[in-house]
Parts: structure tokens; sequence; C-alpha cells
């Protein structure tokens, strides 16, 4: 019998997962998320973002967020449209007052740096790189006025610990795109910790949030006070002002914020931020001990300490094409296991969001196994 041609493969009824969707962002949505919006269908969805409903749907979402990350008294819930992408914009001209520290160990923490270069009305930033797979350590210096920090680079699944750098007055600003709501943290090692919800939140994209501790907000009011020219939509005192108030400067995606407020309830429900993460902990045991084990799969991650229990990236031996296997599972509704495309590696690339149930991660290694097997 000829060998079979990866699109032949069919996984068995019992190495398929309840929910398929592994993917880095846009996320598994919970069905009770959907179920929100449709609850809302008439009283909230369709509604002005200026009146109660919504409004009150806003001031759950920032209360929510401070009980889950147990947000020290004067920290800031501050929201606006455009997803982190945009933030890093409003960021390098509303919190970077001349000269930023950049870690930059991947796609995503790259482009802050970038965005930062880019300013003309801004310093050259500092970038301190270290090789995909590792995260660099912020240097305390008497000229940075921001440090660049990211909870979890996902374009290579590396987590670091937050920590302000020994001796430094700057700000500590953290992109927790990936991170936020399944990594611990201390909020006090951080003075702007910023996300957007397509991630952990299991929401839709384009919308970002920041927590901002006193110091930030000060920040954000001096330059704003020293006549800086900001285009509004990325103004950070107009985003702050608007929050305070429950509302954003322009128009959001009011499912968008509808599923964002169920998974923080859910979380809160559940226990909170250890809840949260610690279903995340337990999809990372199932992933790296499979890998660990297995005779073509590998973290990628050397440093156990280092390797992200919400994004696990796994290199695959060279006698299998990754692509291939991620096309298979893709035939068979396992969709977005794919390595982040830049990074050139054979690898799976495996999101393992509090969402995500591990007893289908369990699954998926089977899966994958069974698809290996067959390739051979
Ligand atoms: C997904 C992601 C982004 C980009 O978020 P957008 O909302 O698409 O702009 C930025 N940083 C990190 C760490 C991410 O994971």
């Amino acid at each position: 019998m000829p060998a079979p041609v990866s699109s032949d493969i069919r996984l068995p009824a019992d190495l398929l997962p309840a929910d398929g969707r592994f993917g880095s962002g846009p996320s598994k949505v919970r069905p009770a998320q959907i179920a929100a919006v449709l609850d809302h269908a008439r009283d909230y969805m369709g509604t002005s973002h200026r009146q109660a409903p919504v409004r009150q749907v806003v001031g759950r979402l920032r209360s929510g967020l401070r009980d889950l990350f147990s947000l020290p008294d004067g920290y800031e819930v501050v929201l606006g449209n455009g997803g982190t992408t945009a933030f890093w914009d409003a960021a390098t001209f509303g919190l970077i007052q001349e000269h930023s520290q950049h870690l930059s160990f991947g796609e995503f923490s790259s482009k802050f740096a970038s965005a930062a270069a880019a300013a003309p009305h801004l310093k050259d930033p500092e970038v301190i790189e270290s090789a995909p797979g590792t995260h660099p350590e912020a240097v305390a210096r008497e000229e940075v006025d921001l440090y660049a920090l990211t909870h979890n680079e996902t374009s290579t699944g590396v987590m670091m610990p937050l920590r302000r750098p020994a001796g430094s007055t700057g700000l500590v600003a953290v992109d927790a795109t990936s991170g936020a709501g399944g990594l611990r943290f201390d909020p006090a090692q951080v003075d702007v910790y910023y996300f957007a919800p397509q991630k952990c939140f299991a929401s839709d994209g384009g919308l970002w949030v920041a927590l901002c501790s006193p110091a930030a907000l000060e920040r954000i009011g001096s330059i704003s006070a020293s006549g800086r020219w900001v285009p509004a939509f990325l103004d950070l005192s107009i985003a702050l002002d608007n929050s305070t108030k429950d509302q954003t400067y322009n128009t959001p995606a009011l499912a968008t914020i509808l599923m964002l407020v169920d998974q923080i309830e859910w979380m809160l429900e559940g226990g909170g931020l250890e809840f949260a993460a610690s279903r995340s902990d337990a999809s990372a045991d199932v992933l790296y001990g499979w890998a660990e084990a297995s005779s073509y799969a590998t973290p990628f991650v050397v440093d156990p300490a280092a390797r992200s229990r919400v994004v696990g990236t796994i290199d695959i031996d060279d006698r299998f094409d990754a692509t291939v296997i991620s096309s298979v599972l893709r035939q068979n509704g396992i969709v977005d296991t794919d390595s982040y495309r830049k990074l050139g590696r054979n690898q799976l690339r495996i999101a393992m969001f509090p969402a995500v149930d591990s007893e289908d991660v369990a699954i998926l290694t089977r899966a994958i196994d069974y698809v290996v097997e067959r390739l051979t």
C-alpha cells in the first residue's frame, strides 16, 4: 500500500479536542462570551456608547481589571481604540519624555522600539537585544525616562519577570498583550501595563487597555501640558479623561467590550488571576512535558523559567515538516498551530491562554503524535 499523502490523514474522534482553536490571537472565545452578546442583543448592542447601558459595562471592565490585577490605590484603567499597535504610537507621543530603553527579543517587542526610533521629537532610543528564545535584562540609566518591557513575546514564546531596574527613576511600561490575564506579576513593579483583549481575554481585537500608575498619570499630564503636538486619536490625556467617565474618545466595538467583560468576570468568579494563571500552567505542564518526552519535538525556549506559560513554541525535528503537521491539523479542525512566520523555524506554536482547556492541549499532543507517525 502506498504511504498516505498528508491530506488523507483523518484524526479519529478521540483525538479531536472539544475546541480546536489554538491560535495566539485572535484566540479561542468561550461560548459564554458569544452568548453574552446574544443576551444583550437589544439592550446593549446597537446602543449609544455615551449612554448608561454601555457606560455601565465599561465601568465593570475598569473595576473588574482593578480587582483582577489587585491594582494599588491611585492606578487608573485607561482604554482606547486601535489595539496595542495604536498604543505604541500613543506611548511614543504621550509617555516617553525624551529617551526610552527597549528590550527587543522578537517581532512584537521590536515594534515599539521602531516606533520610538522613528519619532522626530524623541532622542534615539536604546535598544537592548537578545537572541530569539531568550530575553534581555533592563539596565538602569539616569537618562532613560521609560523602560519598555514585554511580559510575553508572542512570536517566540518567551516570558520575562517584571521588575523595576534597580535604582531607576524612569517609568516601566510593559506590553502585556499576550501575557495579561494569564501570567502573574506584581503591579507595584510596573507603571503602565498595556494589552489588547484578543489573547488571554479571549475577546476581539481593536481595543487597547492600559493600567497606569500615579507616576504614569503624572507623565501623561506633564507631556500634555508641555504643548507637544499629539494627534487627538493618540492623545493619552484625552483617553484618560474619557476613561474616567467610562467612555472612549471615539466609538468602540461594543461586542469586544462585552466579551472582554465576560472574560474578566469569568476569571474573577473562578478566583481571579491565580485561577486564570493556573489554567495556563496546567496546559503548559502538559505541552512541555509532552515535548520533553518526545523523540521529535523539543521546547524551543531552552531556559524553563523563560518558557512561556501562555504561548508554547515547539521545535520539530527536521525529519518532519511542521507546516505539513499544522496543515493536516487544520484539515481536521485544529487551527492556528503554525509558528510565527518571520521566526522561520520548523516549529509549532500553541496558545495556552486561560480559555483553553488543558484536556484539549493533551488531546492536541496525541493528535500531533498520530499525524507524525503517519508522515514517516
Ligand atoms: C498580539 C500582540 C501585539 C499586537 O496587538 P494588536 O492589538 O494586533 O496591535 C503586540 N504585542 C504583543 C506582545 C502581542 O502578542
